[in-house]
């Protein structure tokens, strides 16, 4: 496949329930990592892979816009959470390929926790073939082959690429990893301690944690 296709776009999903500091350096320093010429960040709607977020899919794309506007690169994709139906990345990723054209080379971004998961999301396998996935590191979860469900370890032997340069010669199917500032945040973490009545400060935005305190968010565990 030629080299002259056009930079990777990175796809960020996620729950963003609520978004915080560890998602948004994961966006920042993918572009940087994987030489990205932009993240399309993609909150999930209903997402199928666990309980119903305590806020709703409106609320979570609203902090998501509200901790992404400062920056050119970003851009967020409000789909799946207007869709009405539960959020399936192969889905999202087939409606993005008819969009952007065969050759766009496309980036999922996910933590390693999520890679983990991955053989348990509908259709994971033709997934890979759609994209090229970026796996980060994530205190907590490693992402060796032999601490990975077996299918997914073998995928990672086959797709895995060293080089990040060779994300832009074909517009997916590979694997890489990257290493990202390790940040032990999580929003399970950050829901507790809203919760408990704790401070949540400095995990995320304060403009994201203003909109939770304006509409009295994550009042219970
Ligand atoms: P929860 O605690 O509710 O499970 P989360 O903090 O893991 O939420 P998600 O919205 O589920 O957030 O994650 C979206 C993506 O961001 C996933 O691919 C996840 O692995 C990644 N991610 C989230 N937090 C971090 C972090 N601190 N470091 C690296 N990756 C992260």
């Amino acid at each position: 496949m030629s080299d002259t296709l056009p930079a990777p776009l990175g796809l960020f999903g996620g729950t963003f329930d609520p978004v915080h500091y560890g998602h948004l350096r994961l966006a920042e320093e993918s572009m940087t990592h994987l030489g990205l010429g932009g993240v399309r960040w993609i909150p999930a709607g209903q997402p199928p892979h666990r309980g119903t977020p305590q806020v709703t899919a409106a609320q979570r794309l609203e902090m998501v816009g509200r901790s992404t506007a400062g920056n050119g690169h970003f851009s967020v994709d409000p789909a799946e959470v207007l869709a009405d139906a539960p959020s399936y990345t192969v889905h999202t990723l087939t409606r993005l390929r008819a969009e952007l054209g065969p050759a766009q080379p496309l980036v999922l971004l996910v933590g390693a926790d999520a890679f983990a998961g991955l053989p348990s999301w509908h259709r994971w396998q033709d997934l890979l073939d759609l994209t090229h996935v970026a796996v980060s590191h994530r205190p907590g979860f490693p992402i060796e082959p032999h601490s990975l469900p077996a299918p997914l370890a073998e995928a990672f032997r086959q797709r895995r690429l060293d080089d990040v340069g060779g994300l832009r010669t074909a517009p997916g199917g590979r694997i890489v990893t990257f290493a990202m500032t390790q940040l032990a945040i999580s929003a399970t973490q950050i829901r507790k301690l809203l919760a408990n009545g704790l401070s949540a400060r400095y995990l995320l935005p304060d403009d994201v944690l203003d909109y939770i305190q304006t509409h009295s968010l994550y009042r219970n565990a």
